[in-house]
């Protein structure tokens, strides 16, 4: 096993999961093959265990490896050639600036939202109540979790801001972001929180409580850091 240390600059998980994916093309790992654990990965290439969890998902998504929870990763037999998803970011990196831009829309959206964008907002937690209750539908729950964060910035009045916002949200569609969020979906206990603090979000800002509805949101977004990384 000769997997080199990583130095750091942009897209860290990219380059971790192109060493793994060329250790297993170079048959140091073979199909059924279970890799080292995220807690040795992170150890001999010098990285956090973040970005190893990040790689993993890529070639995961490339159906390189499968994750198996509580157990490991384990290579899969090769059904077409591996291309990596390079536009992606960095899924840390992009909670890490949504705890504040979205503390920020919080902050003003209790200041100026109109009628109608509230309107807007509970319109997307009615179609995430919708969605409940049906695995087939994840889909639909995640694109109404996604259409929450995008109504609330709108009620912000703030054209910066919602172009800012829009700008973090569209990466929600990336593979990446997806891909982490659609597993944590599986979990109705998962769908249920989600609503849960939508509901209670919306709730601060219709109450005008500016200190609970920016807790809320923190939590919120760190919480799904929480479910992606531990
Ligand atoms: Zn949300
Ligand atoms: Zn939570």
């Amino acid at each position: 096993m000769s997997l080199e240390p990583i130095g750091k600059k942009e897209k860290l998980y990219v380059k971790i999961a192109q060493q793994i994916n060329n250790a297993i093309e170079k048959k140091m790992y073979n199909p059924g093959d279970k890799l080292p654990t995220e807690r040795e990965l992170s150890a001999q290439l010098n990285v956090s265990r973040a970005s190893i969890r990040e790689a993993l998902a890529v070639l995961e998504i490339m159906n390189v490896i499968e994750v198996r929870v509580g157990d490991g990763s384990y290579v899969m037999q090769r059904t077409s050639n591996f291309q990596f998803e390079t536009k992606d970011s960095s899924v840390f990196e992009l909670i890490e600036v949504r705890v504040y831009i979205e503390s920020l829309i919080v902050k003003l959206a209790i200041e100026r939202a109109t009628d109608q964008n509230i309107r807007d907002i509970e319109a997307t937690n009615e179609g995430l109540r919708k969605a409940l209750n049906n695995e087939e539908r994840i889909d639909e729950f995640f694109s109404y979790g996604v259409a929450f964060h995008k109504k609330l910035a709108e009620a912000t009045q703030n054209d910066v801001l919602i172009q800012i916002a829009n700008s973090l949200f569209e990466q929600e569609t990336h593979p990446l972001w997806r891909h982490l969020n659609m597993k944590v979906l599986l979990s109705y206990e998962a769908r249920e929180h989600q609503l849960h603090e939508h509901e209670g979000i919306l709730n601060a800002i219709k109450n005008k409580d500016q200190e609970k509805a920016e807790e809320l949101m923190k939590h919120h977004i760190e919480h799904l850091k929480n479910m992606f990384y531990e």
